[in-house]
C-alpha cells in the first residue's frame, strides 16, 4: 500500500515513450503506485512488453502504438483513453550534429519530436482536463542539456530548452484549472537512448558524466521514475512551473 501522498489507485495516467528507457520505467512505476497506465509510442513491440511487465505485477495498462509528431494519432489515443489525470510526455530522441552540418531535416526532425511530440500531448490531454473541470498533472521531459552547452548538441538542447519553456508557460496558463505542469531534466541516464549511440566517444562521455557526478555513477530509468511519480502525486500538490533534475548533482557538461 503507497503512503497515501503517493497513491494514484483511481486515477489514470498517459505515458509517451513508454517502450522503452524511461518512459517505460515510469509507466511501470505509475502503475505500480495504482494509476491505470494508457502507454503510448511507436515501437508496438516495446509496448507489449511494458504491458506484460504492468500486467504480471496486477496493474492495468494499454496500448496505444502512435507517432508523437502526428497530431491526430496523439488526439485519437487521448480521446479512446477516457479520463486522465496525469500525463507523462516522455517520448524524444537524441540527435548529434555540429551547427555547420546541421541540416533543415536534422533540425525539423528533432523539433518535432522532441518539442511538437510534447506540446502536441500536453494540448490534447489538458484540454480534456479543462473540458471536464478536472485537476490534474503533466509532466514533461526536458534534458540537463538546458543547463549548458555542448558541441554537436544545438538542435536537442534548442528543443529540450523549447519544452521548458513550454512547461513554464502552461503552468501559468493552466494553474487557475487545478492543473500542475512540470518538467524533468535527467542528467545522463542508462537506456537505449544513451546505449544506442555506442562507440568510443560515448563510452568517454559516459565515464567522464560519472567522474564528474558528486555521486560518482549516472543514472537508471528508475531513478527518473521516481521524479516523475512524485510530480504525478499529491506529494507534489503546491508544485507547478517547476524543473526537477535527477542528475547525480550534475548537468551535461
Ligand atoms: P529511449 O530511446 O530509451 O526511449 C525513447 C522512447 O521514445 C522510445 O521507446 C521510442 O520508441 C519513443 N519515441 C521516439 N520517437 C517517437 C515518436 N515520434 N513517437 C512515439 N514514440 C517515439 O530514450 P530515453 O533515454 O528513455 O529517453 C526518454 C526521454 O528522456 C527523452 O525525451 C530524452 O530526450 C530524455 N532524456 C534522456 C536522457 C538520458 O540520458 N537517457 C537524459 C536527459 C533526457
Amino acid at each position: 500500500m503507497p503512503l497515501a501522498a503517493y497513491d494514484l489507485t483511481g486515477r489514470s495516467a498517459f505515458v509517451t515513450g513508454a517502450a522503452g528507457g524511461i518512459g517505460r520505467a515510469s509507466a511501470v512505476l505509475l502503475a505500480e503506485a495504482g494509476a491505470a497506465v494508457h502507454c503510448a509510442d511507436l515501437d508496438e513491440k516495446g509496448l507489449l512488453e511494458t504491458l506484460g511487465l504492468i500486467t504480471s505485477a496486477g496493474g492495468e495498462a494499454h496500448t496505444h502504438p502512435l507517432d508523437v509528431t502526428d497530431r491526430n494519432q496523439v488526439r485519437a489515443a487521448v480521446s479512446a483513453a477516457g479520463e486522465l489525470d496525469i500525463l507523462a510526455a516522455v517520448a524524444g530522441i537524441m540527435h548529434t550534429s555540429s551547427v555547420l552540418e546541421t541540416t533543415d531535416e536534422d533540425l525539423d526532425r528533432v523539433l518535432s519530436v522532441n518539442f511538437k511530440g510534447v506540446l502536441y500531448a500536453c494540448q490534447e490531454v489538458a484540454r480534456t482536463m479543462v473540458a471536464r473541470s478536472s485537476a490534474g498533472s503533466l509532466i514533461t521531459m526536458a534534458s540537463g542539456a538546458v543547463d549548458s552547452a555542448s558541441p554537436g548538441l544545438l538542435c536537442y538542447s534548442a528543443a529540450k530548452a523549447a519544452v521548458v519553456q513550454l512547461t513554464k508557460t502552461l503552468a501559468t496558463e493552466l494553474g487557475p484549472h487545478g492543473i500542475r505542469v512540470n518538467a524533468v531534466a535527467p542528467g545522463w541516464i542508462r537506456t537505449p537512448m544513451t546505449a544506442r549511440h555506442d562507440s568510443e566517444q560515448q563510452h568517454r562521455a559516459e565515464a567522464t558524466m560519472a567522474r564528474i557526478s558528486p555521486l560518482g555513477r549516472v543514472g537508471e530509468p528508475d531513478e527518473v521514475a521516481h521524479t516523475v511519480l512524485h510530480l504525478a502525486a499529491d506529494a507534489s500538490a503546491f508544485m507547478t512551473g517547476q524543473i526537477l533534475r535527477p542528475n547525480g548533482g550534475v548537468a551535461m557538461p
